[in-house]
């Protein structure tokens, strides 16, 4: 169990610098998950943090102690890959048990023991005679989480561990491994994906990455309900946020929006008048809109497809804007057909708006809820 405190860490492979300057405080016992797209410098941020990889600036410190020059095994962590990389001669317990058998001082029996604790945990125990080929992908990354349990770490790290399990076992298996977090009580859990609804789901914290920068550290719904920029905004939720092209005016005390596609919204901002007349964006979730009379609501064109996944229907609209899906996410089965023209609105809390460098404009209700 430690925190960890990252003060402007950086990493180069020769000229091309990767992470610009990490600033992050993690808390012991945390779950925080690394989530970004791929290239973004997730994986190379995690072995930074187990001392697989030289920092190139910037300190590491685990448990309040610096750590920059330590090895991976003296800082305590237990790393998980992708791929498990487990000894294909050896069998389950051998797996699990070879890391202990390598240190000094560790008995038969201590060793033993705790092999077959982390196989209770993970419920393999029926499995520890067998070679890793005769295991299914589930199986072994199991293992392979077993083999870091024995080894007692402060620290967890996780690369991507479900990517390589068909979409059923990586439900039951992000499952498991929440279970896991639950029975380790107070041992940091970091885990990279770029699969938000792992992210969504497992994570007290989500730490969002882009390019090697921090766009937003949050709790999920925190990012979801309150994303700092339209990055954030558009990488958290499925289909995406609806985002359109904004012209801003004012009336009063009220800002008044124009997008690109729309008729006239008028928004509470927190500070109108910063924003009059200038460009911006504005962001509307697809689960936020409803099917509207047709009149005062902003949104209105031909459906162009429906999809049908059972609990909702997403119908996408054209709003005048050819090349840029406008979706809406409406409750249980909808029949609309292709080419009906609908209007669709969205309660003014539900918008969103960004500036024209992407980043958040508070509304007033939201600004004062913070
Ligand atoms: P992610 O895990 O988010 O997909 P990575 O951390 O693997 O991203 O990579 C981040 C960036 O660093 C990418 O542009 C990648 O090409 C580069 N990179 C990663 N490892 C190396 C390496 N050993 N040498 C040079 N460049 C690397
Ligand atoms: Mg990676």
């Amino acid at each position: 169990m430690a925190e960890l405190k990252l003060t402007g860490v950086r990493k180069s492979y020769g000229q091309a610098e990767v992470l610009h300057g990490i600033d992050l405080a993690i808390g012991a016992g945390e779950f925080v998950v690394f989530v970004g797209p791929s290239g973004c410098g997730k994986s190379t941020l995690l072995r930074v943090i187990a001392g697989l990889e030289d920092i190139t600036g910037g300190t590491l410190e685990i448990g309040g102690k610096v750590v920059n020059a330590m090895t991976p095994k003296e800082r305590g962590i237990a790393m998980v890959f992708q791929s498990y990389a487990l000894y294909p001669h050896m069998t389950v317990y051998e797996n699990m048990a070879f890391g202990l058998t390598l240190e000094k001082g560790k008995g038969k029996e201590e060793i033993d023991a705790k092999v077959c604790e982390a196989a209770r945990i993970l419920q393999i125990e029926p499995y520890l005679d067998r070679l890793p080929k005769a295991l299914s992908g589930g199986q072994r990354q199991r293992v392979a989480i077993g083999r870091a349990i024995t080894r007692d770490p402060r620290v967890f790290l996780f690369d991507e561990p479900l990517s390589n399990l068909d979409a059923a076992l990586r439900v039951q298996t992000r499952i498991e491994i929440a279970r896991l977090h639950e029975k380790m009580a107070g041992t940091t859990m970091i885990y990279v994906t770029h699969d938000q609804v792992e992210a969504m789901t497992l994570a007290d914290r989500i730490v969002v990455l882009n390019k090697g920068y921090v766009e937003q550290v949050g709790t999920p719904m925190q990012l979801y309900k309150n994303p700092d920029n339209l990055f954030v905004a558009k990488f958290l939720g499925s289909p995406a946020m609806n985002v359109l092209p904004a012209e801003i005016g004012r009336a009063g005390e009220t800002t008044t929006v124009l997008p690109e596609g729309g008729g006239r919204i008028t928004l509470p901002i927190a500070s109108p008048g910063t924003l009059e007349g200038r460009s911006a964006h504005l962001g509307i979730r697809p689960e936020d809109l409803t099917i509207a009379q047709a009149g005062d609501a902003p949104f209105r064109g031909a459906v162009t497809l429906t999809e049908s996944l059972g609990e909702v229907t997403l119908i996408y609209v054209d709003i005048g804007r050819p090349d840029e899906p406008f979706v809406a996410k409406l409750p249980g089965e909808v029949q609309i057909a292709r080419g009906t023209v609908v209007s669709l609105d969205a309660s003014p809390e539900a918008m969103r708006l960004f500036d024209e460098e992407g980043r958040a404009v508070r509304s007033r209700a939201r600004r004062a809820a913070a």
